[in-house]
This record gives structure tokens, sequence and C-alpha cells, in this order.
């Protein structure tokens, strides 16, 4: 089986699975093998029904016992039926699933696998797995790959799939000669393989990520070791000469700019009036006051007459920075102009000829800015905002529409300095340490769950004091529309919990676009004051008038992560403050290192603490909200294999030579 082909080939998948697959990005075998479990499930023993336990993955054996019954409970299909083994008897309930009705019979004996509820002083199993015991006993003999799924595609048919293929994976031949994989410790790339997708034990597991870390961070550092070659020649086409002007915005700013900001904005001239391209990282923490920096970058060039864009995340965020960039430009004789997926076909067709024709000099937008209509008449600089949102490729594509113009990254992920310098090789970097005069330190809590009544006191009291809030929802990472009733009833139980007069909406990602940016207008407007929310505000949202954020299951983010939740507050002059439910509390690991947001505010010591504290080897622990669109590789995790990778790198780069075949799917440079 060869790795380019689509997966259709592969025995039992169908056109309609093949659909399902393809909303999951995996169209040909290569993509299927390298796509890795995101997590691993132990099955058990099963335990006598009067054993199991309440809230947590039970695992029973037991007989149906009751006719198996349908009936409507609002919207809702319900199946229901009666098991019991010889200790005790239990409910089962399905929802939605009508046509279990017919696969269930009185007398049959089956495996069920979930999570027990009391309901009606009923003990009910919920949306169990269920299997025949013989085909549960295989099962139990390995630790069993959970897969990302999306509607329509069960972990059952993703592992099926994975296990036809296994003649596309064992078929690889290692790049690394098998004498420098003894001497470090690494195991045979099918070996690898075979044990993510079907680990035996844990201590395979762990060999097997620890080699495909090692793979996804050399593949990368050896792409960028070439693409190193190409940009030392790149010759400056686009001179950019224009301290003075600068000079003359910078006065004109309603506030004075830190060292940092200073730093960063000289470097960046002193970078575009050189011989070469410029290709610099601004990173800084969040609210350090980073769009101005790229203001005057991009104010620089519109006064040496060249174009400039600016490509965010997110419509809301381009909607913000458009705003604030308009408001700095204003009298200043710049043309900036917004355009982003939702903007009307007509307007489109105007901003593409007016850009085409140099009538624009600052363009401000979203992905959409890399659509191929988009042409510049001679673009200078393009700087992408938190660019860890943003594959190097996307970053690239944007470039190429101008004749080698300077690019301009900036990045709220602060990482420490040793790993910047490896992960961001090819890139130079200023450092804005500092945060703007006069914000006061935003005051933390970690707390239980019992804490919660009295945080919506205290919610209601900051509201009452016309400041206004966000709160982070809690996740469930079973799938999107489950995130979806989740935002919801907890937007509900929010609001009787707080004054009837106070406002609280909702924002969540499966929103369309418009209403997503009306809501962020009304919440910066004020006339929102709770704002209940999945995590798409993490980014860049900045509205000083928003004094607490409190995120409900820290527990499920990273550090970093919720660093950069708790920078949406203490924008401003106010006292803010960050409340983090801590949902797991008896977990004296997650309790420590959710303390260190306690501790401190400051992003770049978060991110060594979160290094020191996981270290590498953790993988079961929360993975970090990438810098880089690794599979499975994180710099924080498996910072030994990123050193292993760069000192191989310096050694035998003629030697071990990376197949593109290979595990590493999204990194094109
Ligand atoms: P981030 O670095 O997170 O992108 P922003 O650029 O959004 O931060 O800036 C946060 C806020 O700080 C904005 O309201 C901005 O106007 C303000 N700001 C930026 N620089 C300064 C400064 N030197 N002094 C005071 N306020 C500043
Ligand atoms: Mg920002």
């Amino acid at each position: 089986m060869d790795l380019r082909e689509q997966i259709t080939t592969i025995k039992g998948i169908g056109e309609k699975t093949s659909a399902c697959f393809s909303k999951l990005g995996i169209h040909t075998v290569g993509d299927l093998i390298n796509t890795f479990p995101r997590d691993y499930i132990f099955y058990g023993e099963p335990v006598d029904i009067k054993d199991t336990r309440i809230g947590v993955r039970n695992v029973v054996e037991a007989t149906v016992f009751s006719y198996v019954d349908v009936k409507r409970v609002r919207s809702l299909k319900l199946v229901t039926m009666t098991v019991k083994d010889s200790t005790g008897s239990l409910k089962i309930t399905w929802f939605n699933q009508p046509y279990l009705k017919n696969m269930f019979h009185k007398g049959e004996t089956y495996v069920f696998v979930g999570e027990i509820k009391v309901k009606n002083n009923m003990r009910v199993m919920e949306q169990p797995e269920y299997y025949k015991p013989a085909d549960y006993e295989n099962m139990r003999q390995e630790l069993q790959p959970v897969y990302p799924l999306t509607k329509g595609l069960s972990n059952k048919t993703f592992q099926k799939a994975v296990r036809s293929s296994r003649s596309a994976y064992l078929a690889l031949k290692d790049y690394i000669p098998s004498e420098i994989r003894r001497e470090h410790n690494l195991m045979e790339l099918t070996e690898s393989y075979e044990n993510i997708h079907f680990p035996m034990n844990e201590e395979l597991l762990k060999n097997a990520i620890r080699r495909t870390a090692f793979d996804e961070f050399y593949k990368f550092l050896y792409e960028l070791k070439i693409l190193k070659k190409e940009n030392v020649k790149l010759v400056n086409n686009h001179k950019v000469i224009q301290g003075k002007a600068v000079a003359e915005f910078v006065e004109k700013l309603p506030y004075r700019l830190t060292k940092g900001q200073q730093q960063a904005i000289e470097d960046i001239l002193s970078d575009m009036g050189s011989d070469n391209v410029m290709n610099r990282l601004v990173q800084g923490d969040v609210g350090s006051g980073k769009t101005v920096v790229a203001a005057a970058a991009l104010y620089a060039c519109a006064k040496e007459g060249f174009q400039g864009a600016l490509m965010v995340p997110t419509e809301v965020l381009a909607k913000q920075h458009f705003d604030e960039l308009s408001g700095l430009f204003s009298d200043l004789g710049i043309c900036v102009e917004y355009l982003v997926g939702s903007t009307p076909i007509k307007e489109k067709r105007r901003i593409y000829e007016e850009l085409s024709e140099g009538k624009i000099d600052v363009l401000i937008g979203t992905h959409a800015l890399i659509e191929d209509k988009v042409e510049f008449k001679n673009l200078a600089l393009v700087i992408t905002d938190e660019q860890h949102r943003f594959g190097v490729n996307q970053r690239n594509r944007l470039a190429g529409k101008g004749d080698y113009p300077h690019v301009l990254v900036m990045s709220a992920t602060p990482i420490p300095r040793t790993l910047a310098i490896i992960m961001y090789s090819d890139l130079d970097i200023s450092v804005i340490k500092e945060l703007p005069k006069g914000r006061k330190p935003i005051k933390n809590c970690v707390v239980g769950t019992n804490y919660r009544n009295t945080a919506y006191k205290f919610i209601a009291a900051q509201v009452a004091e016309k400041s206004q809030v966000y709160v982070i929802c809690p996740m469930v990472d079973v799938s999107d529309t489950m995130d979806l009733t989740n935002v919801t009833e907890y937007t509900d139980t929010l609001k009787e919990a707080l004054p009837p007069d106070v406002v609280v909406e909702t924002l969540h990602g499966k929103m369309k676009a418009d209403e997503k940016n009306e809501i962020m207008q009304r919440f910066l407007d004020r006339k929102i004051d709770v704002l209940v929310s999945t995590t798409v505000i993490e980014v860049g949202i900045n509205n000083p008038n928003a004094t607490v954020m409190m995120v409900e299951n820290s527990e499920r983010f990273g550090l970093a992560q919720l660093h950069q939740l708790r920078g949406r507050v203490g924008r401003g002059e106010k006292q803010s403050y960050c409340i983090f439910i801590n949902g797991k509390e008896d977990d004296d690991d997650v309790t420590t290192r959710l303390k260190v947001l306690e501790d401190s505010n400051d992003g770049f010591f978060i991110a060594g603490e979160d290094l020191r504290l996981r270290g590498p080897g953790d993988f079961f622990g929360i993975r970090q909200s990438g810098d880089m669109q690794f599979n499975i590789a994180d710099i924080y995790n498996h910072a030994d294999m990123l050193k292993l990778a760069q000192e191989m790198l310096e050694k035998y780069s003629d030697r071990i030579v990376p197949d593109v075949a290979d595990k590493i799917k999204q990194i094109n440079i």
C-alpha cells in the first residue's frame, strides 16, 4: 500500500466514511497513519454492579433483563433498558440512537463501559460503549487508542482503518542509521508507528512518542535550515527610511512607549533600512502593547510609498485592529482597509481593485488576505499577529504576494529564550519585557468548585461598579455539539445566579462571523456585562473595561493558555481579577501547577515553570496549545528531543535526511 493512495483503497472505507475522514484533513493513507491517537484508554476488568461507582467510568458485564424501550422526551429519542448481573441491576440509556432498540435482546450478555449517574434515585449508565464479551476480552490486551473524531466517524471505524493500513507503515525504511538510533535510544521507525497506534504497554508507548517527537522536530529544523540558507541572501528591495516620520507618529500617541516597545520599533526600522529583508519576531507578554509596534512599522512603510498587510487569526480581532489602527492613522493621510471572509462581495471587489492600484496603504484581515484574488501593487511588509495560530505556510503565502517583503511576526506566547532561539532560528527576535505604566497587577485566585457562588456574587458586585466580565465556560471535549449545549446551559445557570438586570451573552466557535462580531462589538460598547465564552476569545481581544476573568475547568488548560486568557483583563486602569476554578482539587500535581498562576503574572516566568513542572515524558498531561503545528511533539514536554534533534542536525545533516513521506504532514515550508 502506498502512502499517497487515497484512503478509499483501504478495505471497508467507502465514499461516506472517506468524506468524514476528509473533514479531519485525512485524504491519503499517509494522512491516516500520521494521525495519532489523542488519548489511550485502558480497558479494565468488569466489576460487579454492586461495586460500581457514581460519576466515574465503570465496566460491567451484564445481561439484558428488560425489553428495550424507545421513547421521546422533548426533542430527544431515549433508548432505555435494564441489565443485571448476580449482584444487582442497572438502568442503561442512550440518546438519539433509536436503532439500538433492535440491537439488544432480552437474555443476551454484553460488556458495557460508561459513566454512571444518579437520576431520580436510580443508578443510570448513560451512553455506554458496548461489546460482546469475547471482543472485550481481546481488546483488554492493549491500550486502546482514541482518535480525533467527527460526526459520523466512530473510534471503532478509525481503529479498523488504521489496522488495515499497517502494511503501509511497516514498509517504511528508517532514515536514521541503526547505530545512531542505538546510541540515542531511539525506537525504530516502523516500531514507533506500531506502538503509537496500538501500544502493548505504557513503556513502549512512551518510547514511540519520544521517537515521533524527535522526528517532528528533526524534520522541522531540517527544513528550517534549508530555508535559512535562502533567507540570508535575500536582498532588500524595499528600503524604508522613515525614522523621523515614525518619531512624529510616536510623539502623537496618547501615551509614552515603554522601553521594550521603543527598542522593538528601533529594531524594525533598522532592519527595514538595511541591505537585507527583515525577518523578525516580536515577543511580548499579553498586554505589553504589540499592536502599536505593528502600527509604527506599517506607518513607516506607507510613508515610504509602500503597502503593508496585517493578518490575524479571527474576524473579531481583525475588526478590533482595524478600529485601533484607523484611529491611530486618522489625520495622517494613510488609507487603511479591512478584509475578512464575511466582507460583502461587492466591497471585496472594490478592495481588490483599489489594492492593486495602490490606493490602499494598509490592509488588515484574516485568512481572506491570502486568497488568490488579493493582489497588491507594491507590498513591502507583512505582519502576522498571534503567529502561533498560523502555519508557516500561511505566513509564506501572504509574503508571496509581494516581491520578498519584510516579515514581522508577533507572538504573545512567551517561551524561554533558549527554546525561542531554536524554534525561531530563522527569525531575529525583539522582546518586550515590561507592561505599560499604570497597570495594576492582576489579582489571582485558584479555587475549588465550591467557590463558584462566591465568585458569582463577586461578579455581580463588579458589574454593579460598571465593570465587565469574561467567563470561560466548562469544556466538554466529546464533540462540538456537546460543547454548544454546554455553553448555553451554563449561561442559563449563570443568569439565574446573577441579578436580573445583568446582561449575560454567549459567544462560541460555532457562531457565524457576523454574529460573533456583533456580540463582541456590543461587549466593547459596554452593552453586555458578562460574556460567557469558549476559548474563542483567547487571543488578542482588548477591552480595557473588563476586570474579571473567570475560567471554569482551569485544570484542562496549559499554563500558557491560561495566561493568555488572563491577559484579556488588566488592560486598563481599574484593578482586575482572575478566578481560576480548579475542577480537580484532589490532584496535587494540578493544584501545584495552577498555583504558579497565583504566584506570578509574568508570562516568561510562567512558561519556564511550565517546562520545569511538566518536564519531558509527561505525555499524559494536558497538551500545550501549540506554538507549532506538531502532531505529537511539544516544545515543553519534549524539550530533550528538541535539543537532541538540534544536535543531530549540526552533526549529521548530510547523513540523516528525513523522508518527506514520513511522519510529518503539517509542516510545509
Ligand atoms: P498586546 O501586546 O496583548 O497585543 P495591545 O497592543 O492590545 O497588547 O495593547 C493593550 C492596550 O494597551 C491597548 O489598549 C493599548 O492602547 C494600550 N497601550 C499600548 N502601549 C501602551 C503604553 N506604552 N502606555 C499605555 N498604554 C498602552
Ligand atoms: Mg495583541
